[in-house]
């Protein structure tokens, strides 16, 4: 980061399995900026929340159990590992029952507050890529720099089913566009990248034109 510039914010949001977060890690590699991943957050939470036997309609629990728990980061080879009470959960992030769920343990205002506070905080300490949701609408809105990747639906079921992951991705995108907090949208002021046909280089080739037109060399 050069003297005196504040940290500079790339948000990258978009649907699940839209390819984003190959290409937010591969763009921070590129810019040597961190990459933090606030899906895996919004998972870490959920998953210690199914861990406790905490019932994930119930907001309150949730929300006197995130506001009870510790929450520090820590970087892994330049990515963002959100650690709840000590522990990184990076491992059980991908588990059925935590796609089953996060949708639904994202919405608790308490939890999204928290996060958001993170990710507002680290973000004053480091250039960082930040992919989700709601990166460019909600949480760094006055971010010069905003894409929203998308992907035919056959495509996204495509890359997620090769994943060997179970994950109801038209389900999740139907709670997470049509949530009251911080839905999922296109910032007004964000550039959309169509995926379905493009390898993960491919994407990242056209954010880095985009970005040295707003003269942010790459
Ligand atoms: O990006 P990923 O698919 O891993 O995100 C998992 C879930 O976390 C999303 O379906 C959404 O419910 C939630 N999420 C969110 N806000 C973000 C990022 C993710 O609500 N900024």
């Amino acid at each position: 980061m050069p003297a005196q510039s504040l940290p500079r914010v790339i948000a990258i949001d978009g649907p699940a399995a839209s390819g984003k977060s190959s290409v937010a890690r591969e763009l921070a590699r590129r810019l040597n900026f961190v990459y933090v991943n606030s899906g895996a957050m919004y998972r870490a939470v959920t998953w210690s929340v199914l861990e406790r036997a905490i019932d994930p309609a119930d907001k309150s629990a949730i929300a006197k159990f995130i506001s009870g728990s510790r929450l520090d980061g820590k970087f892994v080879d330049g990515e963002f590992h959100l650690l709840i009470d000590d522990v990184d959960l990076n491992q059980h992030l991908h588990e059925d029952r935590v796609n089953a769920e996060v949708s639904r343990v994202s919405t608790v205002p308490e939890v999204r507050k928290l996060l958001v506070q993170r990710m507002q905080d680290y973000a004053t300490k480091h250039d960082s890529v930040i992919e989700g949701r709601d990166i460019g609408s909600v949480v760094f809105p006055d971010t010069p720099y905003k894409f929203y990747i998308d992907a035919s639906p056959a495509v996204r079921a495509q890359r997620r089913a090769a994943q060997g992951h179970r994950d109801e991705i038209a389900q999740r995108d139907q709670a997470d566009s049509s949530r009251a907090a911080s839905p999922l949208v296109v910032a007004k002021d964000a550039e959309v990248i169509d995926s379905s046909d493009l390898t993960v280089s491919q994407v990242v080739d056209e954010i880095a034109g985009r970005l040295r037109a707003k003269n942010l060399l790459i």
